[in-house]
């Protein structure tokens, strides 16, 4: 996963309003943060990145959890390109897994879930794949539709085990990502 991969499918989210992408500790694009809190942010990360190398001995790309006094900041960071990410309360463990790329495959077709993005059927939040139930108004979605080949799974990937009946019930319950 590069950089501005992962920056554009923070984009892609309803979930993250505030992110800033800097290279060498200098702002390139920022959104949703004041001025001096993006220079801020991005001043602070290649010393904090180096910290953490020589403390935990991570390897690159390096992603961390801040706790800011504010909120929780993901950060991801590769050579001296980094992207900050804040998400709504309760989002950052799925987005943790995709910025790791750790996410799912999909069982069938084998298509890499991790930064595939669905919409949230109560409140058409555009949220990771991966959630199993929307960080922003809590509706649980069990099953939602493979970007890659329209087959049924679950968030992990496994296809739904569901009698046809209410497969197709579950089907016509599922609001699709018709904006990619
Ligand atoms: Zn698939
Ligand atoms: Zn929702």
């Amino acid at each position: 996963m590069t950089v501005v991969k992962i920056l554009s499918f923070i984009k892609s989210l309803d979930i993250v309003k505030s992110y800033v992408y800097s290279d060498g500790g200098l702002v390139v694009e920022a959104q949703g943060f004041s001025k001096e809190k993006a220079e801020e942010l991005a001043a602070w990360i290649p010393g904090l990145a180096r910290q953490a190398e020589e403390r935990l001995r991570l390897e690159h790309p390096v992603i961390m959890v801040l706790k800011d006094p504010e909120q929780e900041l993901l950060v991801y960071q590769e050579n001296d390109e980094a992207v900050i990410a804040a998400p709504e309360k309760g989002a950052a463990s799925p987005l943790l897994k995709a910025m790791a790329g750790e996410g799912p495959r999909c069982e069938v077709c084998h298509g890499d879930l991790s930064q595939a993005v669905i919409r949230c059927p109560r409140c058409g939040a555009k949220i990771p794949f991966t959630a199993d139930k929307c960080p922003r108004c809590g509706y649980r979605i069990d099953y939602r539709r493979c970007p890659y080949c329209g087959t049924v799974i679950t968030a992990t990937g496994a296809k739904a085990g569901l009698p046809r009946f209410f497969r197709k019930v579950a089907e016509s319950f599922l609001i699709l990502d018709d904006n990619k």
